[in-house]
């Protein structure tokens, strides 16, 4: 979501006549688009900062904006410590960074910008085979780990004629591929006056012409619903793949997170979409050393990652984030534990993977072709449905193509394949 806004920002400077500098050293103005999911993304906007003091110190010319969830949250105690920002805004301003760029003489864009979500934004996209689509923003879920909802603000959908107009157009662009974004997309259309539901959307969205992969991030389970389901299994351009966030295997800590959830219930909406879509990858979000979490409730969450066995998973370290209810929960993990708990997880997850992927070997895909590999510049790059990286020797020729891929070997986070000669 940050990536995509990152578009946005990007899109209102090239709408105003500016270009993409090659290096720092080339730039007017800086943007550092700031997440503040967890305090690591945090601490790198402040070794930026410290960089870009030096660097404006011999040219004062150079202006520097923070954009972002962290804006969003420190707004203007940022010049306290960083007197050399021009500008800070935040992720539900990003249309007034017009203002700025024109010259008006305001400092911050940080309120409640009550019809963000009605404003189609232009957009510097990054590569042409695959877009991002924002569905909705915000969040009403208060998980109590999570900043989400004191950073982006409430959820807001947009208008379904809006995302329609969108979606045609990057289909007109060549684009092939839209995931669409939102916080919770399952509660897509609530606050709407249109009567609409996310499995509504995706049928629309289903007629665009050229588009040939819908994906969505990122459902919460307890809005994931069975009409989803049945759009997933009825929609063909959907791809076979849902991202669905567990957090913890243990009903205590799944209700002191607030999430809403039990792990049975959660297990069951993965064997009705496994029940509905045959051979749909499945991956998750994990916390590891969340506070009051015991040795029980982590071992339930390795019981769950290896009772589901999930294609893929995100796990990170439980990490205290300003204003969130957890702060105030007994308990707190220290570090260590939480390291070693989060490498445990990591280390299960990898054989789950593998062994996931190696019985996939001999099988054929088909592959959106995106690109040259970066991790080896001999090979093209793409993604099966499944959501799986796919790296085969190609030609730049293949960008934007569908192919036939024979998945030769699963490696540790990618798959090594060929074309299937004739396809
Ligand atoms: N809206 C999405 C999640 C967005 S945040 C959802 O609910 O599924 C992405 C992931 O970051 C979360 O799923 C969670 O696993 C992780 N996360 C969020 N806050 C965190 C925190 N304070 N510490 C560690 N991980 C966190
Ligand atoms: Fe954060 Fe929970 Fe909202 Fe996801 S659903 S953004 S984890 S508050």
């Amino acid at each position: 979501m940050n990536v995509h806004d990152s578009e946005k920002i990007a899109g209102i400077f090239s709408e105003s006549g500016y270009g993409t500098a090659m290096d720092i050293k080339g730039a007017d103005v800086v943007v550092l688009n700031t997440c503040n999911i967890r305090q690591k993304a945090a601490q790198k906007l402040y070794s930026d900062l410290g960089r870009l003091k030096k660097i404006k110190k011999n040219r004062p010319g150079l202006k520097v904006a923070v954009a972002g969830c962290i804006a969003q949250q420190t707004g203007s105690d940022l010049f306290k410590r960083f007197p050399y920002v021009d500008f800070v805004f935040g992720p539900g301003n990003i249309d007034n960074l017009r203002k700025w760029i024109e010259g008006n003489t305001v400092r911050t864009a940080l309120h409640n910008n009550s019809d963000y979500h009605l404003k189609t934004l232009p957009m510097k996209r990054e590569g042409r085979v695959k877009a991002w689509v924002s569905i909705m923003y915000g969040c009403d879920n208060f998980c109590a780990y999570c900043v989400v909802p004191y950073t982006r603000g409430r959820e807001r959908s947009r208008p379904s004629r809006d995302i329609l107009r969108e979606v045609e157009n990057i289909a007109r662009e060549g684009y092939k591929e839209v995931t669409l974004l939102g916080q919770n997309v399952n509660s897509y259309g609530k606050k709407l006056e249109e009567q609409i539901t996310f499995p509504d959307l995706l049928k629309v969205l289903h007629n665009v012409y050229g588009i040939e992969r819908i994906r969505f991030v990122t459902s919460h389970p307890r809005d994931f619903s069975g009409n989803l389901v049945i759009a997933m299994k009825d929609l063909p351009k959907i791809c076979e793949h849902l991202h669905l966030p567990m957090q913890s295997g243990s009903d205590r800590v799944l209700k002191s997170m607030n999430r809403s959830y039990t792990f049975r219930e959660y297990k069951e909406k993965i064997s009705m979409v496994r029940k509905a879509v045959p051979g749909i990858a499945i991956t998750t979000d994990v916390i590891a050393g969340f506070p009051g979490e015991t040795e029980e409730d982590f071992e339930q969450t390795v019981s769950a990652l290896k009772e589901i066995e999930f294609d893929g998973i995100f796990a990170f370290k439980y990490s205290q984030r300003p204003d969130t209810r957890a702060l105030e929960l007994a308990g707190h993990i220290n570090e260590e534990k939480k390291s070693l708990r989060l490498a445990r997880i990591l280390e299960l997850q990898d054989s789950i993977t593998q062994k996931i992927n190696v019985s996939l070997e001999g099988e054929t895909v088909e592959v959106l072709v995106e690109g040259i590999s970066e991790t080896d510049r001999d090979k093209m790059t793409g993604r099966t449905r499944t959501n799986k990286i796919e790296h085969f020797t190609g030609s730049d020729q293949d960008i934007g193509k569908m192919l036939d891929i024979r998945i030769l070997e699963a490696k540790r986070h990618s798959l090594l394949g060929e074309r299937v000669q004739g396809a």
